[in-house]
């Protein structure tokens, strides 16, 4: 492994500027680190130049906006994010999401913004070259022609999305402020996600993300991870609930289970319209939902526990509201 140079970066335009003088691969953007320098570890990333991006201060604010809504910079680490008062009780959701991320260790490095741009995840991929070595073909690692996910499929790459906090932002119709140096442009996170797991972002590589903007809160939304063990894992899948509020906005969030989150519209649907059988809404979601990797679970057991899971956490949402 060649030497890298570790350069602090004081602003975002100082970062897209030394990023500007290096040919294309040369240089990567990091922020916690805890995924990128892995990901070099397993020789799946080379670089030379590391831009470290948690030294930009004005990233790291949690602040309102004059909306209602709040605005969390693309640095703010997943420890500060879950612990925020205002987060807890505006947003319990996305807080439980960040809270569920790997570990307290991991969690004080790691950042919003490296967990939303965490990159797709495959059994076959994040492995060792010497592991890797057994699944020549693979697509994602080698741009073989195979996929051992799905051996019959001609094109695409099946990687998931992996990042514990990208369904309650989807859920909560958070949007991502990205900045280059063609300037500043405003997504909706559910747009972010490509829905393969090669071109797996709309992000472009001199593009930065600095903030995530959240609307004012309505309805509180309920999260939960699945993972067969208790430990410091990835989940087999996310759920992130919000019960419609005046007869629309229901949401319904699956993470983990595709190369983007999947929204349950139909479901959603059904509920927004008033439907009070969270037995009958939770089958009409995993009816709905595309889901084809057998990476952390084959899909009939994430479906079959996933329904069980959903239908558990709309009972109690709509018997709370129903009493309150
Ligand atoms: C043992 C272990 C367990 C883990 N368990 C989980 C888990 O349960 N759930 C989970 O979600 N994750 C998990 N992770 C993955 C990872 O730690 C987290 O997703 C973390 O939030 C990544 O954030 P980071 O700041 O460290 O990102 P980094 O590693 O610094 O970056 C990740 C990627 O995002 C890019 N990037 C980072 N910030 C920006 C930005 N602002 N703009 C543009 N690009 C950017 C980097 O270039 C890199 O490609 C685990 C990791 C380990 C090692
Ligand atoms: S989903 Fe298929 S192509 Fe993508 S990383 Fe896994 S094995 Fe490779």
């Amino acid at each position: 492994m060649g030497e890298v140079s570790f350069i602090p970066v004081q602003t975002v335009e100082a970062a897209i500027s030394i990023w500007k003088r290096y040919p294309p691969g040369e240089a990567v953007f990091m922020a916690g680190g805890t995924d990128l320098l892995v990901r070099q570890r397993q020789k799946l990333l080379t670089f030379r130049i590391l831009l470290y991006l948690k030294s930009i201060r004005l990233l790291a604010n949690i602040e309102p906006d004059e909306n209602g809504g709040w605005t969390i910079g693309a640095m703010v680490t997943l420890d500060d994010l879950a612990h925020h008062p205002d987060i807890r009780e505006r947003y319990p959701m996305l807080a439980q999401g960040v809270a569920s991320v790997a570990s307290p260790q991991i969690r004080h490095k790691a950042t919003l913004g490296g967990n939303i741009c965490l990159d797709s995840r495959c059994w076959f991929y994040n492995r060792s070259p010497f592991w890797r070595a057994e699944y020549p073909q693979c697509r994602k690692a080698s741009g073989g022609g195979r996929c051992y996910v799905l051996p019959k499929s001609k094109k695409g790459c099946f990687a998931l999305q992996s990042g514990d906090s990208v369904g309650p932002l989807v859920a909560l119709a958070a949007r991502l402020k990205l900045v280059s140096e063609k300037g500043e442009r405003v997504v909706p996170i559910e747009d972010f996600f490509l829905g393969d797991g090669i071109n797996y972002l709309d992000l472009r590589p001199d593009e930065i993300l600095t903030h995530v903007l959240l609307p004012p809160p309505r309805a509180q939304g309920v999260f939960m991870k699945f993972r067969p063990q208790n430990n410091l894992d990835f989940a087999t899948f996310t759920l992130s609930v919000i019960p419609p509020w005046e007869g629309k906005g229901a949401r319904i969030v699956v993470g983990s289970v595709a190369s983007k989150p999947l929204r349950a519209r139909g479901a959603e649907a059904l509920w927004d319209q008033g439907e009070e059988d969270g037995k009958r809404i939770a089958s009409k979601a995993v009816e709905e939902l595309r889901m084809v990797s057998f990476v952390r679970g084959s899909v009939a057991f994430k479906k079959r526990v996933m329904e069980a899971k959903l239908e558990e956490m709309l009972r109690s949402l709509i018997s709370s509201r129903r009493y309150s």
